[in-house]
C-alpha cells in the first residue's frame, strides 16, 4: 500500500473518498495531478485553516499601519488582531501607526440580542476622539453577519460625521471555506475605495508595486532594499508596512510584482484592467529564486543599464553570502522537509530549501485554489460552487485618464505568450516525481504523514507546530517565522539557513521520543491464545 493509501485507509469510506481528491502522489497517478482545493473542510475534522475574517483583517488589511482597524465582534475573534502575525511596520513622521494596537467592539450577549450598531458607532466616536485617524476600517465577524448589523451604513455615516475615510468589510468568518474568501473581500474594497486616488509624483520609470508581501519578520524591507539598490522605485506594497497614501498611488507604477498569488491576484488583475499595469509572478524566497525574479523584472523593463545593474547587484549580494550559504549547506545537505503553509509559501520555500540541498517530500496549502497547485491554465476548468459564488467578484473598466502602458501592446502580448507576465505556473511543476501534495492537511493526517515519511523538518503554522515537535521533528513556522526573519532575498536566505541549522542540531531532540517509537511494531500471542 502506498503512503497515501495507508493514511486514507484509516478513514470511513465517505471521508476516504473526499480526502483522496485532496492528495496527489506527484506524477504517479491517473488523474493528471489534478487536486481538489478551495472546498469545504469535512465537519468534525481538525483543520489548520483560518476563517474568512482572519484572511481579510489578519492577512491583507492588518499590515496597513495608518488605518485604525476596528474589529466588530466578540473579543475572542481579536486574537487575529493582536500582533500574532509579525507584519512589521516602521513608524514614520507624519504617518499614523496603529500596528501595536488592537481595537474591538467587544460584543456581548445583549448586543447580539438587540443589535451591535450602537456599540460600533460609539467605538468609532471613541477612536476618533482618542486618535484622530484619517482612515478607519471596520471588519465584521461571525455574529455580526448573523444578526445583520449594517456596518456599511455605519461607515458611511462616520465618513460624513468625522470627515474621514471609513471602509467596512463584510468578512464574517463563516463566509468562505477558508481565509481565502477574506483576501478577496479585502481586495475588492481596497480597489473600490483606495487605489487610484493618489497624485504622488513618481520619479522613476522603473516603478513597481509589490503585491502579496506582508512584511513578515521584515521580508518586505529586504526585498525593497534589493530592488532599490538596482534602481527601482517601489510605489506601494500590498500591504506590508504600507500606508493608505502608498496604496492610493498604486495606479502610477509600470509593473506589479506578485509575491503571494492567492491573497492578491484579484487586485493584480483589476489594476491591470483599470490602469493597464501588467503583473508578474515573482519569488523573493531563495537565492536562485531571487536571482531569477530580478532577471525577469529587468527583462520586462528592457533597459540596458538596468539589466547591467541587476547583474552587478546579484554578483555583489551573492559574494556577501556565499561563505555562509556554503557552510549551512554542508550542515543541511541531504535532509528532507515537509511544508504545509499558506497559498504560495509552500511553493516558494522549496526554492530556498533546494539552495541548501534539502529536498521537499510533501507540500500543501491551507487556502490555495487549484491554480496555486496546477497553474493558471486550469482556471477555465474550475467550476464555481455555492461557496465561491458567495464572494462578490467586481468587474472594472479602463480608467480613461489614468490608464497607461509602459510597453506597446504587441510587446505585452509577446511577454504574455512567453508566460513572463500575467502567469503563474503553480507548485506542481517544481515538485519531484514521487513526492506528495496534500490540500487542507488536517491534524490527524499531519501526524500520520510525519510518522510514515519521517521528514527532518516540518514547516507549518502555530496550530500544527507542536504536534511535530512532540514527535521529535523540528518545526519552524513559516507564517510568522517564530521570532526571526527576514527570510527573503539574499540576506534572508542566510537567516533562514542559520535558524534551520540551529533547530536541527539542537541537543534537545535527544530528549524527545515520538509516541510511535514507543509502540511495539510486532504483535503476537502467548501460549496460543
Ligand atoms: S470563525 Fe467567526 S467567530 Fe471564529 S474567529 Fe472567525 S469571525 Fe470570529
Amino acid at each position: 500500500m502506498s503512503v497515501l493509501e495507508n493514511v486514507l485507509d484509516q478513514y470511513s469510506s465517505r471521508v476516504y473518498k473526499n480526502r483522496k481528491e485532496h492528495m496527489v502522489d506527484v506524477n504517479n497517478n491517473e488523474n493528471n495531478n489534478q487536486i481538489a482545493a478551495n472546498v469545504r473542510t469535512i465537519p468534525g475534522i481538525i483543520t489548520q485553516r483560518g476563517c474568512c475574517y482572519a484572511g481579510c483583517k489578519g492577512v491583507v488589511l492588518g499590515p496597513i499601519k495608518d488605518a485604525l482597524q476596528i474589529v466588530h465582534g466578540p473579543i475572542g475573534c481579536s486574537y487575529y488582531a493582536w500582533g500574532t502575525r509579525r507584519h512589521k511596520g516602521k513608524t514614520e513622521e507624519g504617518v499614523d501607526n496603529y500596528l501595536q494596537y488592537s481595537f474591538s467592539t467587544d460584543m456581548q450577549e445583549p448586543d447580539i440580542v438587540f443589535g451591535g450598531e450602537k456599540k460600533l458607532k460609539k467605538a468609532i466616536a471613541e477612536a476618533v476622539d482618542l486618535f484622530h485617524p484619517s482612515t478607519i476600517f471596520i471588519c465584521s465577524t461571525c455574529p455580526v453577519g448573523l444578526i445583520g448589523d449594517d456596518i456599511h451604513a455605519v461607515a458611511k455615516a462616520a465618513e460624513k460625521e468625522y470627515g474621514i475615510k471609513c471602509i467596512a468589510y463584510s468578512c464574517e468568518g463563516y463566509k468562505g471555506v477558508s481565509q481565502s474568501a477574506g483576501h478577496h473581500i479585502a481586495n475588492n474594497q481596497i480597489m473600490r475605495y483606495v487605489i487610484g486616488e493618489g497624485d504622488r509624483e513618481i520619479k522613476s520609470k522603473f516603478a513597481v508595486n509589490i503585491l502579496g508581501e506582508y512584511n513578515i519578520g521584515g521580508d518586505g524591507w529586504e526585498t525593497e532594499r534589493i530592488l532599490k539598490r538596482i534602481g527601482y522605485e517601489v510605489v506601494s506594497t500590498f500591504t506590508g508596512d504600507s500606508s493608505i497614501e502608498d496604496l492610493k498611488n498604486a495606479h502610477k507604477a509600470n509593473l506589479s510584482l506578485v509575491q503571494c498569488h492567492r491573497s492578491i491576484n484579484y487586485i493584480a488583475e483589476m489594476i491591470e484592467e483599470r490602469y493597464g499595469i501588467p503583473w508578474m509572478k515573482v519569488n523573493f524566497i531563495g537565492v536562485q529564486g531571487t536571482i531569477e525574479t530580478l532577471r525577469n523584472i529587468a527583462k520586462y523593463f528592457n533597459d540596458e543599464e538596468l539589466t547591467a545593474k541587476t547583474e552587478v547587484v546579484i554578483a555583489d549580494e551573492i559574494g556577501l553570502i556565499a561563505d555562509d550559504m556554503a557552510y549551512y549547506k554542508s550542515k543541511l545537505k541531504g535532509k528532507t522537509a515537509a511544508i504545509y503553509v499558506g497559498g504560495s509559501r509552500a511553493h516558494h520555500y522549496q526554492f530556498l530549501l533546494h539552495d541548501l540541498g534539502v529536498s521537499t517530500i510533501l507540500a500543501g496549502y491551507e487556502f490555495g485554489h487549484r491554480d496555486e497547485y496546477e497553474g493558471r491554465e486550469v482556471l477555465p476548468f474550475i467550476k464555481p460552487d455555492a461557496d465561491s459564488k458567495n464572494i462578490e467578484s467586481i468587474t472594472v473598466e479602463p480608467d480613461k485618464e489614468k490608464y497607461h502602458l509602459y510597453l506597446p501592446e504587441e510587446e505585452i502580448n509577446k511577454l504574455k505568450e512567453e508566460k513572463l507576465i500575467d502567469y503563474y505556473g503553480g507548485m506542481i511543476k517544481d515538485m519531484a516525481n514521487g513526492t506528495y501534495m496534500v490540500d487542507d492537511l488536517n491534524h490527524f493526517e499531519t501526524e500520520e504523514f510525519l510518522k510514515r515519511l519521517k521528514p527532518d523538518i516540518f514547516f507549518s503554522g502555530i496550530k500544527d507546530k507542536f504536534v511535530a515537535q512532540k514527535s521529535g521533528i523540528l518545526s519552524r513556522q513559516l507564517h510568522s517565522y517564530d521570532y526571526s526573519g527576514p527570510y527573503s532575498g539574499f540576506r534572508g536566505a542566510v537567516n533562514f539557513a542559520r535558524d534551520v541549522t540551529m533547530g536541527i542540531y539542537t541537543p534537545a531532540w535527544s530528549f524527545v521520543k515520538a509516541p510511535w517509537k514507543n509502540t511495539p511494531v510486532l504483535e503476537g500471542t502467548l501460549g496460543g491464545e
